[in-house]
Order: C-alpha cells, then structure tokens, then sequence
C-alpha cells in the first residue's frame, strides 16, 4: 500500500459489531480471516457476564500460515528504508490517537477497568509507538576509526528475523504495544498471541497497524492457549519471544524457548512493597496508595499489594482503610466509578479464597470486600477493597500474587527492617517509598534489590525512552520491553572490522604483513 494513502478498509469500528457475534480474527499474510477452528472461548463482559464475542483457538494449520507468511515477509521487510518503517509508526500513533475513545470502550467491556484506566492503558502503549517513530536514532551502531593503523571497526544493530509476543489479559492495549511497534520498526517480522480473555481491544489495536500501512505478513495474530504458546516456543522460524505474563506461564515459556535456541524475554508476576516513612505527606502518600493498592481491581503487575508502615506511620492504619473504603465499586463505564469487577468468576473465587486463607491464618481483616453488590451488576465478578493487616511473611497473602483489590499490611520498626522485608522476598518488579527525606530516599534507591522503584511515586513504570525493568523473580532474560533495551533485544550486534587498500598489490602485501 503506498504510505500516503491511508486505507481504512481493514478497520472494523470498534462499536459495530453487535456485541455476541464479534469474533476475534486471525490476521495472517495481511488478512484478517475467522478461523476454522472447532474451538472458541466466549469473550465475557467481567461485569454483567454477557458475551462481548468469541474467539478461537488456532489450528496447527493457522498457526504455521501465520509463522510461514512473517518468515516469508522477513526479507523485504529487513530491506525496507528505515525511514520507511518509521513513517509507518508515524501514522500508526495518529491513527491511535483518533480511536482512543472507542477502543477504550472496547477495551472497558471485556476486561472490565475503568474507561479512564482503560485510555490510560492505550495511552502508555501509544507512547511506545510515538517512541519508535524514532527508530532512525534508537537503531544506530557504533564506529571507531583507526582501531589499529588504517583498520576501523563498527556496529551494526540488524534485526533477528521472526519474532512472537505473547501477552497476559491485564492491559490488552499497553502490552502488546510494548512488543510489536518496536520489534517491526527494528526490521523484524512478528507473530503476536493476545490474551484469550480479552482479545478484541488488541485486535483493533493491530486493525490500526495494518491500516498504517505495515506490509503483509509483517505483523500476524493468532489466537489460542498453551499450544499457540508452544508452538511459537518451539518453532525453528521463530527466533525470539516476548513474554508478559504469569510467574508459573512465564517459565515455562522462558524454559522451553530456550532449550529450542531462542532469545527469550519473560516478564511475569509481582508482588510490590511500598514503604511508608512517618515523615512522609501522610495525605499525599495515602491517596496515592489507594489509587495503586485499589486503582484497575488491582490487578496491575506494578499494583502495590504490599503497605509497609515504618514506626510512628503505623497509626495511619485506619485512615488508609478509610480512604479504601471510600472507594466506588461498579462497572467500568459508569461514571464515577473507581474500580471496576476483576477479570473473571475463577479469579474472584481464587481471590476470596485468599482472603478467606489470610484470616486462617491469623491476619486482620481491616476491610472486606467480599460479596459487595453493586445494584443492578449482580452477576458481575466485583470485590471490593480490602485490606489485611497483622501480615506476616509465611501467610499465602503475602508469599502469592493475590492481583486484585486487596492490600496487605505489614509493621516495621526502621528502614533497615523495611530493606530486609523487600530484599527478601523473591519478587522484584516494583517498589515505592514515601519519605520527605532525601537521605532517607537515596539510601533506599541504593540499597533495594527491586528493579524498578518510586521515591513518592506509587507506580513507577518507566516511560518508554527508558525500558521496563523489573528485576530477580518478576523476570527472566536480561532484557526488558520498550526503550534501548527492546532495541537490542530485537537485534543481533553485528561487529564490523574493516581495512582499505588503495595502494598497487605489492604494497597491500607489505602492509598487511606489518600490520600482522
Ligand atoms: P497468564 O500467564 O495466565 O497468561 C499470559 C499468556 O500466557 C496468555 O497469552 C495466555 O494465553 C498464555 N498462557 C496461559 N496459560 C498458559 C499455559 N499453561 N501454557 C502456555 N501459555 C499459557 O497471565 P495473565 O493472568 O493473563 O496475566 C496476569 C499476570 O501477568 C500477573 O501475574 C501479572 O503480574 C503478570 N504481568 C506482569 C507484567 C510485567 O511486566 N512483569 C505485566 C503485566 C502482567
């Protein structure tokens, strides 16, 4: 398609469809086709339970067509200017841009968090790919003339050829954005496997790609389970996977990717501190942690879930539950509403059973927001916030994931104890604190073993010129999402050594050999 004539024929408006008969479309060689699978999975509303649309479970035969047309795509795609490909996420951002709302609705319907969250959720992915409207720069190698006499050495950042992503149901817009704008704008071809719970926000998003004007076969979609997984895994075409995603899902898409030689990027779950010094801005640092203990149900990789109250800021218990419970549950597109339903009747049940498991064992429950009802959304999978103090470290609430709207509690004496707390437990996605002192936040930032951290920041994701670095369990590989490191993780270093003679042959002899 000639860049200069964008082509909304591929777009389907995100409101057309009526809601049951919207299916997720595989796109395959630049073709958004339904797939012949005698497998579906229902796309269900978390808040009233209606079928928002379905979507497949690819065949063998889908998913080797979509792997086959990338790996076919790959040579004139590498060979494209890359001021080319960057027009490209030019177009893409601004196509973005002008579908945010209805996306988002989309995006609101079938995962279930606010339509403010659910812009933002776009609004984070679209600054990746204003991000790699810049690949001219981010792309460059290295030169250093006269290595040795007349020898000159160089980089090249070259792309790898067929890459997959696989993403996680949590923000179906951000985080596949993470991983194909910077991928495809780096030369390579791709293979994206969506969240099968929340599908359709992705594909619209994908819609855009394809209507900016990325070339057949360039980009692919299937969709589907384990075995999409593992054949992206284990598929010889296929020489990198991003992953997002569980702790338990990611190693096994870490382990098995690895063992068939590719270069593999997972990160998977959380489970993040914030500390609470007593010289903090109590009003500051408790709306805040409201906001990112409660904020999308909680079910954010980068959620706090874990409240550590330093000496004297332990008597802000109560107001921090006060502020929870102040909170507005209901569904995601209604005004005013602070959180919406979790993704699932299976992780409500998983996480009221948690709940139900810290009281066993001993925790107190400050706040319950198990069996809310929300007037009118009675079948809708809310809970809402609650809050568990007198947390110790061998409790199942503090040692798993709970990712929903429940904060843990916990008491120290010091900072030092605070340190200790965070250094021990295995997760290293994100940490916060809040303190007014500068001495108190450096030696925080320098001694915690937590790969992203906020200082009076409750959710510290960085912005795409940097990249995403969780760290220790939340992630294997070394390399994160977006930013420099997404730039080397989908290239290969190729390192140029070079001599020119310009001198008859004789010379060129004598001159290699002294050189020698
Ligand atoms: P998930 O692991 O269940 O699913 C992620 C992907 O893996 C999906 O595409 C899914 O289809 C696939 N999958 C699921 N089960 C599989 C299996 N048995 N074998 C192979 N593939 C499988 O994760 P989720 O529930 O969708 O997302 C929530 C999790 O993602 C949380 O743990 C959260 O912390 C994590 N997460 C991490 C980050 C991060 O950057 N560290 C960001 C977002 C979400």
């Amino acid at each position: 398609m000639p860049l200069d004539a964008p082509d909304a024929s591929t777009r389907s408006d995100p409101r057309d469809a009526p809601a049951a008969s919207r299916t997720a479309r595989l796109l395959i060689d630049g073709q958004f086709i339904e797939s012949r699978s005698d497998r579906w999975r229902d796309i269900v509303n978390p808040a009233t339970q209606a079928v928002v649309g379905r979507v497949p479970f690819a065949t063998g035969d889908e998913l080797d067509a979509a792997i086959g047309a990338a790996a076919r795509a790959f040579p004139a795609w590498r060979n494209t200017p890359i001021a080319t490909r960057m027009r490209i996420m030019l177009r893409m951002q601004a196509l973005i841009r002008a579908q945010l709302k209805p996306i988002a609705a989309l995006l609101s319907a079938e995962q279930g968090k606010t339509l403010a969250d659910a812009e933002d959720d776009i609004v984070r992915g679209l600054e990746v790919v204003e991000h790699a409207c810049s690949i001219g720069t981010l792309q460059m190698g290295e030169f250093v003339e006269d290595v040795a006499a007349g020898v000159d050495t160089y980089t090249l950042l070259q792309p790898l050829g067929v890459c997959a992503g696989i993403t996680p149901f949590n923000f179906p817009a951000m985080i596949p954005l993470w991983m194909f704008p910077m991928a495809i704008a780096c030369g390579n071809t791709f293979v994206l496997k969506p969240s099968e719970q929340d599908p359709l926000s992705t594909m619209a998003l994908v819609e855009l790609a394809v209507e900016a004007g990325v070339p057949p076969g360039v980009l692919n979609v299937v969709h589907g389970g384990r075995e999409a997984v593992d054949t992206l895994c284990t598929d010889p075409r296929i020489r990198a996977v991003s992953f997002v995603g569980s702790t338990a899902v990611g190693r096994h898409v870490h382990a098995l990717a690895s063992q068939h030689g590719k270069r593999v990027q997972a990160m998977m779950g959380a489970k993040n501190h914030a500390v609470v010094m007593p010289d903090a801005n109590r009003e500051a640092a408790l709306n805040a942690l409201v906001g990112a203990a409660f904020g999308a149900a909680g079910q954010r990789c980068m959620a706090t879930s874990v409240v550590v109250f330093v000496g004297a800021a332990n008597a802000w218990l109560d107001d921090f539950v006060a502020r929870a419970r102040g909170l507005k549950i209901g569904p995601g597109d209604a005004p005013g509403s602070d959180l919406g339903p979790v993704i699932s009747v299976a992780a409500r049940e998983r996480i009221e059973g948690l709940i139900a498991e810290g009281v066993a064992a001993g925790a107190t429950l400050c706040l319950d927001g198990r069996g809310i009802a929300v007037p009118g959304f009675e079948h809708g999978n809310f809970i809402g916030p609650t809050v568990l103090s007198d947390v110790d470290c061998e409790m199942s609430v503090y040692r798993t994931e709970i990712f929903g709207p429940v904060a843990v509690v916990m008491s120290v004496d010091t900072l030092d104890d605070a340190i200790a707390l965070i250094n021990r437990n295995p997760m290293g996605n994100g940490v916060g604190i809040f303190t007014r002192s500068g001495a108190t936040a450096r030696r925080f930032q320098h001694e915690i073993d937590v790969g992203q951290v906020g200082i009076n920041i409750p959710i510290p994701v960085p912005v795409p010129f940097f990249s995403f670095t969780g760290s220790r369990g939340s992630k294997l590989g070394d390399l994160g999402p977006y930013g420099k490191q997404a730039v080397q993780f989908y290239t290969q270093t190729k390192t140029v050594t070079s001599r020119w003679f310009d001198e008859p042959d004789d010379a060129c002899a004598a001159s290699a050999n002294q050189a020698s």
